[in-house]
């Protein structure tokens, strides 16, 4: 595919401008609808033998939707994508397309929560039996394949305690036992990862967070590569996935500048960490950038770039006190979600969701989003707070 030779920045102002969708505009105009009416019996008959490639229904897309999809594909080198109302949405479904009763799922343990309880409870009910692997466990991933073993999820990092995942040596071996690997990419994106290069099947990603990058909108992307894509789009048709055609149109809004915005946020979130690393109550900073994140290695050969999420452990204290930190600060939010372009804060203790082993650090685990605010101004309040903290603690 001769597109995805252009460089990404170029790919993110030039895809899913087809004139057909745009009729002559910038931007694909949204498309309210359900009934498409069609010309005459002829183009019924053609509709009807390729509904996922004409304007069909709108159920099964329209032009604002496939704009959005065809952009995400073409930026993940994928061969084409399905668009969901949400990240979770966009998970449950690419899930739900690789597994039946009887099958056995493989999952990194540091997942996204509701991930954990969607395999633990509601793929279950199904049949569908799930363990949790140390998300550094690589090759030795071999150990826990069984005959039944048809999918594994990996997301690198973990949105929360950020292990980067071996990709190429998990894939090696599901490629030997015949397994889809899906990859939740929310956290890189594609402009630093693209999993389908490095061996996996399926990516999803939560298109809430940078992709849209505004706080305004909740949105999901599944793209596949050409083996896994017919499985998606069958799932996402019978699940009844539809997206408003305003949401796709903000996601598709967002995603011109991800490219700009994300280096920003790059370099503020690195000039934050490297400011905590220094901090006397902050025992690690989980940055892939700093040699003891777990993965390093694996996101300098792997990834091109970080992002401004990022986790810090404190050297004492706990859930309880950590509000001397959290609460009084003026430029932090407190919430669930990133990608946005302002910063956030949230106390979370990973104990709860861990299974392959214990999660085990001196004091809370604090998760940074670092937005597009200039950094002096981020770094003197989380000062203050650590100074509160501190303080609080004696
Ligand atoms: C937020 C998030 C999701 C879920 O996305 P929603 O749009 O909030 O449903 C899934 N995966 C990751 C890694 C996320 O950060």
């Amino acid at each position: 595919m001769s597109k995805s030779e252009k460089r990404s920045d170029t790919v993110l102002a030039e895809t899913g401008r087809r004139p057909e969708w745009t009729l002559g505009v910038v931007n694909p105009p949204v498309y309210h609808a359900s009934t498409v009416l069609f010309h005459n019996h002829a183009a019924l008959r053609r509709a009807i033998a390729n509904s996922e490639d004409t304007f069909f229904y709108a159920r099964k897309g329209t032009p604002t939707i496939w704009s959005f999809a065809e952009a995400v594909a073409e930026l993940e080198g994928a061969a084409g994508g399905k668009v969901f109302p949400s990240g979770i949405a966009a998970v449950t479904t690419a899930l739900l397309s690789s597994v039946k009763a009887g099958d056995h799922l493989l999952l990194a343990d540091s997942v996204y929560e509701p991930v954990r309880f969607i395999a633990k409870s509601f793929l279950r009910r199904l049949g569908v039996e799930a363990d949790f692997f140390d998300p550094l466990i690589g090759a030795g991933i071999a150990d826990l394949m069984r005959e039944n073993t048809t999918t594994i999820l990996l997301e690198s990092p973990g949105s929360l305690t950020f292990e980067f995942q071996d990709l190429p040596a998990i894939a090696k071996v599901a490629k030997e036992h015949d397994a889809t690997v899906i990859v939740d990419n929310t956290w890189a994106t594609p402009l630093f990862h693209r999993p389908l290069e490095h061996g996996a099947d399926v990516v999803v990603h939560a298109a809430t967070k940078y992709l849209a990058g505004h706080s305004d909108v909740m949105l999901g992307v599944v793209v596949a590569n050409d083996a896994k894509l017919k499985a998606l789009q069958r799932a996402t048709a019978f699940m009844g996935q539809v997206t408003g055609p305003d949401d796709a149109y903000l996601g598709l809004r967002g995603l011109r500048t991800l490219a700009v915005r994300l280096r920003q946020h790059e370099k503020n979130g690195l000039v934050v960490a490297k400011w905590l690393a220094d901090h006397e109550m902050v025992h690690q900073v989980l940055h892939p950038a700093f040699e003891d994140c777990p993965g390093h290695d694996i996101w300098k050969r792997d990834f091109t770039g970080a992002n401004g999420l990022f986790s810090i452990v404190l050297k004492a204290g706990d859930y309880e006190n950590v509000a001397h930190f959290v609460d009084g600060l003026e430029h932090f939010g407190i919430g669930f979600s990133w990608g946005g372009f302002e910063s956030l804060i949230l106390p979370q203790d990973p104990t709860a969701v861990r299974s392959a082993h214990k999660w085990e650090a001196p004091g809370p685990l604090v998760r940074l989003h670092i937005g597009l605010e200039d950094p002096a101004d981020l770094i003197e309040d989380l000062d203050a707070g650590l100074k509160r903290f501190a303080d609080a603690l004696g």
